[in-house]
This record gives structure tokens, C-alpha cells and sequence, in this order.
């Protein structure tokens, strides 16, 4: 559903839709994954032979896993997608602390506005900004990722992401990186997950004062499970400097500081219903009357008008758009990337969706299971056997 008033420019002209996109932009994901992981504990070096092997044969493994709830052999994957939703989903979204990770003494370069540089762990950083009262650091240094120039970017949030299995990557210059497999590092080859790296590769790290350079791996090797954290951090350069070396940040979210908001609304299709029966805990949904729907449609668009001709207002008065953007509504349109592997795929899938085969009911607004079903189109086209033995166990992630 889309449809746009026609007497406004076109550049600014609000269009209203009722659908959201999901697109899937990269992956490294397949059964044949699981089972290698799955595999290296008993067959060592041979699980790498699994790789080349028909995967149907291993589906009865592939349920053993998803029953018993083995749930590691299932993050050695990696999925990332563009998803395009009104604000309120991101919200609820940026719940789930899925995606790549660093330990928590891995230590964070901060830039204050006048460019100096400091210091501190991560487990400090999130201690700061949800324990403590008191002034949280605000910036990161970062990289221009084409011209590997030094940049600052406001922290949008730090995040704790669960207890996780590490790896240690150790280069030349000594720069020491605990970080999950499937944590993005930057190369001179660009983005690779950190489980892909080996010994000789070259990650980039902090060189002089204003330019990041390669530095060559000479080790890299397990290092336990804990507690793990992230930094989602503005753009357009979306990355930070852990230990030293340049990585990327799992969510990364359209900036309305840096950008004019484009005016894309949320107003429900024919088709969602809108009337909630019930009581907490025990309700469903019915679609409501014609007047019912009328009156949504028509509420939605004129306050989504008042809202907007508020903030353009503003823009073409000098009011920087970090101010102007508090008048836009949350049915606003923004977009994102998500990146995540198929064990945190099934916890949000389990969570944000309704299925017939879901052992524990869930009760999810519409739009982000709307966001849930499309990413689960993706997901089980990648991995059709993982997907099927998680809709056999009860839709429940290991
Ligand atoms: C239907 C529905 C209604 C909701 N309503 C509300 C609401 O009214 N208000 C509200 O505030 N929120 C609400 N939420 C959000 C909800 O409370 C969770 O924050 C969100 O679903 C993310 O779940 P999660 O923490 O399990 O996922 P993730 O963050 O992806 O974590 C995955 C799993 O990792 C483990 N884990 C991650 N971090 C930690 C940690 N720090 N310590 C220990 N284990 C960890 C846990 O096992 C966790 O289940 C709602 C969610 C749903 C699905």
C-alpha cells in the first residue's frame, strides 16, 4: 500500500506505506556450517571434510542439535540485512543484542570534541552508560573506511550481548583483539569476520595520528566464553577502534543528525487488524469496523502532515535537524542493518513471530513479526535444514 499527496514538492512530498522491506545483502550461511561445528569436537581436523559433503545426510544431527539444545555449532554463520521499518519496530529490534561482540576488557578509543584521544574498556563503557549516574563518554574515533582517514562518531548506545565464546588475534605491532567469530574486522580486503581471519592476514589498525594501516596476524586462537558487549555508533562510518584495530558495529541505523529525514509513513494495509480483544496475557486481534479503518487512516496521515510541514519549518529556519527531528512521530520510516547469526535469528524469530509449531506462544506487534517473517524467507532458503528442524522442535532456539 503507497499513495502520495500531489500538491507538495517532490522532494519533501510524504508518501504513506503499510508494508516493510528486508532485503537480504550478504551472507556466509549453510546446514554444511553447523555440521563442521558440530563435527570438530569428535572428528578434529576431518570436520573440515563435512564441508564437501551432502548435508541431507547429516539432517537427523541437525535435530539431535536443535532438540538437545546445542546451540554453538549454529553461530558459525552470518547473515546481514537491510531492513526498512517505521521507528517503532527499531525499537523493539534493538532489544535483541544479537550480532558481533568483543569482551568486555577490550579497551574502546574515545575522541572528545577537541580530538583527544583516550582510552577505556568496554565493560567501563556500559557500566557508564546504564549503571552509573553521572557523564558518559560520548564519542569514538573511527575511520573513513575509503580514504583511511581518522573520524569521530557519537556513541548510540553500548550494548551487552551475552556470555560468548572468544577467539584471541594477536599482530605484529602486539595488539591483542578477543572478539566472537563472527565479529566484522576491517582489512585491506575490506569487511572479514574475525573467525575468518588467519595467521599472515592483515587487519587495520590505528597507525599515526590521523591514518589507520595494516597489521599482520601472527596468532590467533580460542580463548574461553564471557560476558561480551558492542558499540552501535552513528554513521556513515560505522566502525571503532577496539584494542586498536578498526571494527564494524552490529546495528547501524539511518542518522537523523546527519541527514534531512525522508517522509515515509506508516499507515496499517487493509489487511492488519485493529482491534485488540482480550485481556494481557490472553487477547487476539480482529480487523475492526470500515469506520474504524477510515478513522486510522485519516488520523495517521493528518498528524503525520502537521508533524512534518513542523520539522521542515524548523530546517528552513537554521534549526539543525538533531533538534527538528524531536516533532517526527515513530510511524516515521527509517532503515538499517542487521547483521546476525542463525542461533540469535531463531531467539528473535521465536520471540517476534506466531507460528502453529511454536511450543511457547508469543504475542508480537504485527509489524516487527511482519520484519520477522520476511528475514525467516531468507533464513530457510540459506539453511532449509536448520530451518525445519526449528520448526520440528517446537520453533524454540538452542
Ligand atoms: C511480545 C513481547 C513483548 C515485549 N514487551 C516488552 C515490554 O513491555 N517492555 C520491555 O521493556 N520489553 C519488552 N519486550 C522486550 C523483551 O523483554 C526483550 O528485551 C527482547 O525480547 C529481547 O529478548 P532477549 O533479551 O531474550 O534477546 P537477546 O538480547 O537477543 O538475547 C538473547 C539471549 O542471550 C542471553 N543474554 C543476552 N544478554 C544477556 C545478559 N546480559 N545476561 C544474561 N543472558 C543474556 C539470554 O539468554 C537471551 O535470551 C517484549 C518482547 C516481546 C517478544
Amino acid at each position: 500500500m503507497s499513495d502520495t499527496p500531489a500538491d507538495t514538492p517532490a522532494e519533501t512530498k510524504p508518501s504513506f506505506r503499510g508494508d516493510v522491506t528486508v532485503e537480504l545483502l550478504k551472507h556466509s550461511a549453510s546446514d554444511t556450517d553447523v555440521l563442521w561445528a558440530a563435527r570438530v569436537s569428535t572428528a578434529g581436523e576431518q570436520s573440515l571434510e563435512e564441508v564437501s559433503k551432502d548435508p541431507e545426510r547429516s539432517k537427523g544431527l541437525i535435530n539431535f542439535l536443535m532438540r538437545d539444545r546445542h546451540g554453538s555449532p549454529f553461530e558459525h554463520n552470518s547473515m546481514t540485512f537491510f531492513i526498512s521499518a517505521p521507528i517503532f519496530v527499531f525499537r523493539e529490534f534493538m532489544r535483541h543484542r544479537v550480532g558481533w561482540c568483543v569482551a568486555g576488557d577490550t579497551e574502546i578509543t574515545l575522541e572528545s570534541e577537541s580530538g583527544t584521544l583516550s582510552r577505556r574498556t568496554i565493560a567501563d563503557l556500559h557500566r557508564l552508560w546504564h549503571l552509573d549516574a553521572g557523564d558518559r563518554p560520548q564519542q569514538v574515533r573511527c575511520y573513513d573506511e575509503e580514504t583511511l582517514t581518522a573520524r569521530r562518531a557519537r556513541i548510540v548506545d553500548v550494548i551487552e550481548s551475552g556470555v560468548k565464546p572468544l577467539i584471541r588475534i594477536v599482530t605484529a605491532a602486539g595488539r591483542a583483539l578477543r572478539a566472537t567469530v563472527d565479529h566484522a574486522v576491517l582489512t585491506p580486503d575490506g569487511w572479514r569476520k574475525a573467525g575468518e581471519l588467519t595467521t599472515g592476514d592483515a587487519v587495520l589498525a590505528e597507525a599515526t595520528e590521523r591514518n589507520a594501516a595494516p597489521d599482520v596476524i601472527v596468532s590467533i586462537a580460542d580463548d574461553g566464553e564471557e560476558m561480551t558487549y558492542d558499540l552501535s555508533v552513528e554513521g556513515p562510518w560505522h566502525n571503532f577502534l577496539a584494542d586498536g584495530i578498526v571494527v564494524h558495529n552490529s546495528y547501524n541505523e539511518e542518522s537523523g543528525r546527519y541527514r534531512n529525514l525522508q517522509p515515509v509513513f506508516y499507515v496499517p494495509a487493509e489487511d492488519r487488524k485493529l482491534v485488540q480483544q482480550g485481556r494481557p496475557g490472553k487477547y487476539e486481534f480482529v480487523p475492526g469496523s470500515a469506520a474504524q479503518q477510515e478513522l486510522t487512516g485519516r488520523a495517521m496521515r493528518d498528524s503525520y502532515l502537521q508533524a512534518y510541514e513542523a520539522y521542515q519549518r524548523m530546517l528552513a529556519e537554521g534549526v539543525a535537524r538533531e533538534v527538528a527531528r524531536a516533532v517526527l512521530p515513530v510511524g516515521l520510516f527509517s532503515s538499517m542493518y542487521a547483521t546476525c547469526n542463525a542461533r540469535s535469528l531463531m531467539h528473535f524469530l521465536g520471540l517476534r513471530t506466531q507460528h502453529e509449531q511454536a511450543k511457547v506462544p508469543s504475542f508480537p506487534q504485527r509489524e516487527i513479526e511482519m520484519v520477522g517473517e520476511r528475514m525467516e524467507e531468507h533464513w530457510a532458503k540459506l539453511m532449509p535444514l536448520t530451518h525445519a528442524a526449528f520448526n520440528a522442535n517446537g520453533r524454540i532456539a538452542p
